[in-house]
């Protein structure tokens, strides 16, 4: 996936002024924190998870090259190998090496951020491989040549008009009058397209939630069951993930899966929670001939030994996502790459650096909403306020409002003369707003009025209010 994030200012704007993704956003960001409440509110120990979770993450991190040497060593112990990748280059090259020495020409696959990432999807079929696929969401946007716009929900800026006549577009062979106006429709017909897919993959291609170093697993949570057929039919397994994934026993993936659904989808437990470890053994019916795990790095080693260490802890339930004012405006795909909203106001500039995405750290009201929801407390404001800073003093496009700080600051060293500019200033805007009472637009403040209007100061000043209530001794 081609990175844009330098674009967001522009990318924004568009989405403000997208009807139908107004609509579409407006349905899901008010349904996800309410189902997130709701489940939350029936496990009164949920805090108390939190603290363990954020425990077991926290030692992970600083036990990292320990626990993926013995996660490795218990892959090979299970009969499956691991690859060490430090780029995405590598990763990409690994896993089409793999996919060639199985003879194939469909892959399968589940829905991966890091997949995203390293844009395996585009190298694969580059090189005459027919990459699928099988998440719902992501097969959709697949086929509309889209990228996902959530990190969950990757399809949630379509509605289901958009849908249907995605799919009677590109299911060229199907009878066009067929009808699709139903949800469950949809998913018929999705699910008859996918299944010769499934079939006929060499190779199956899935993510991982988390990787377990005292088994050798994989876990993957899925809603759809998609991933447990890609990890089932094909010859060859390949799970790709990231090396923060990993934990260090079953029972810590126990108490990160409670806090993971519930932060994610609002369920109790998502549908299918499968472990993968290894190939099929001799004894057993079904099971790839071959295990593969692609581990990849890109960057997280760098942020492991810096400021924004907490982010790794991150467990991508997207709750921060679903909370977050700025997403709820504009989307995923304003952000320009694979991850959206406040995890990805931090994640991006990390991985792809500060020139990259300079805009996304100002993406925020600071409201601290998706820190106070976030089942592994990763301070977002306070990372996004750092790299603020950076920018500031690096000279990004927060110094450009360096000028107007710089007599702000002034003007605040003569507590008189800016009570006096400010109460004229108000005024000001008073008169000029008129009856409406509001500006539709203000001269030095049109990236605020773009796209809302501004309400003109109401009565006087907080300092003259302040001063005639201590003259009156109230
Ligand atoms: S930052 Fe927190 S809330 Fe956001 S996706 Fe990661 S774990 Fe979830």
């Amino acid at each position: 996936m081609k990175a844009t994030s330098d674009r967001f200012v522009g990318n924004a704007r568009e989405a403000l002024a997208d009807g139908r993704l107004q609509a579409a956003l407006n349905n899901f960001t008010h349904t996800f924190p309410e189902k997130r409440r709701l489940v939350v509110d029936a496990v009164p120990e949920f805090d108390r998870l939190r603290d363990i979770g954020i425990g077991i993450k926290t030692h992970v991190l600083d036990n990292l090259d320990f626990y993926l040497e013995r996660f490795e060593a218990r892959v090979i112990e299970a009969g499956g190998t691991v690859h060490w990748c430090r780029d995405a280059a590598e990763a990409r090259a690994r896993i089409l090496e793999l996919c060639q020495a199985a003879g194939a020409r469909t892959v399968t696959k589940s829905k991966s951020m890091v997949g995203e990432e390293i844009a395996i999807n585009e190298h694969l079929e580059a090189n005459g491989l027919e990459a699928i696929e099988t998440d719902l969401g992501e097969y959709i946007i697949q086929i509309r040549g889209e990228s996902p716009s959530h990190i969950l929900v990757p399809a949630i800026h379509l509605s289901g008009e958009e849908i249907a006549g995605t799919f009677k577009e590109k299911h060229g062979d199907l009878p066009p009058d067929r009808e699709l106006n139903e949800p469950e429709a949809i998913l018929r017909e999705a699910r008859a397209v996918l299944r010769e897919k499934f079939l006929a993959a060499d190779v199956g291609l899935t993510g991982a939630n988390m990787l377990i170093a005292e088994t050798g697993s994989a876990v993957v949570v899925t809603n759809e069951g998609n991933a447990d057929l890609i990890m089932t039919l094909p010859r060859t397994h390949i799970v790709l993930a990231s090396i923060e994934k990993v934990l260090p026993t079953l029972e810590d993936a126990a108490t990160l899966l409670r806090l993971l659904s519930r932060s994610a989808t609002g369920q109790d437990i998502s549908a299918y929670t499968t472990f993968a470890t290894g190939p099929r053994r001799e004894n057993e019916p079904d099971g790839p001939q071959d295990f593969h795990v692609v581990l990849l790095d890109n960057g997280r080693s760098r942020m492991l030994n810096g400021d924004f260490r907490e982010m790794l802890r991150c467990i991508r339930c997207g709750a921060c996502l679903n909370h977050c004012p700025v997403y709820a405006g504009i989307g995923g795909h304003a952000y320009g790459w694979v991850y959206s909203g406040p995890m990805g106001s931090v994640l991006t500039p990390n991985l792809l650096g500060a020139k990259e995405a300079a805009d996304l750290p100002n993406a925020s009201t600071f409201c601290g909403k998706c820190q106070e929801i976030c089942p592994m407390r990763i301070p977002l404001p306070d990372m996004m306020r750092r790299l603020r800073e950076a920018q500031f003093t690096g000279g990004g496009p927060a110094a450009k409002g360096r000028p107007f700080l710089r007599l702000w600051a002034r003007l605040a060293r003569h507590p008189g003369l800016y009570h006096r500019v400010m109460a004229l200033g108000i005024g000001a805007m008073r008169l000029l707003a008129g009856k409406r009472g509001r500006f539709r637009r203000l001269p030095l403040a049109t990236g605020w009025t773009g796209p809302r209007d501004l309400p003109a100061p109401e009565g006087r000043t907080f300092q003259a209010q302040w001063a005639e209530r201590r003259r009156s001794g109230r």
